[in-house]
């Protein structure tokens, strides 16, 4: 399931994205991973890639395949935790894969 290269709106206040990278030194291991960030209200996000998106996930809210996370190493609930989350961000769905 491909994703758009550009132009993804953000989930939250509908102004356009901005694609940018995780650096080389990300503390999760998503090295220059592409993700699309909200500049206008900083407080979106999403990966611009297709890890963890399967077509056998759960659907989200858009209808569409949900994408499989991993909790990362400074998570609250504790890292390495497995959750689903809308593949493009839209529509704010959030699970524990369980
Ligand atoms: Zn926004
Ligand atoms: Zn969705």
């Amino acid at each position: 399931m491909p994703l758009p290269e550009h132009g993804l709106v953000c989930g939250g206040c509908g102004q356009p994205s901005t694609l940018k990278r995780t650096t080389d030194n990300n503390p999760n291991g998503n090295i220059q991973r592409p993700y699309y960030k909200c500049t206008p209200c900083d407080s979106w996000f999403t990966w611009a890639d297709v890890v963890g998106v399967d077509e056998g996930n759960a659907p989200c809210y858009c209808n569409t395949p949900s994408r499989v996370n991993v909790t990362g190493v400074n998570a609250r609930s504790g890292p390495g935790r497995r959750y689903r989350s809308c593949a493009t961000g839209r529509c704010g769905y959030w699970s524990w894969d369980s």
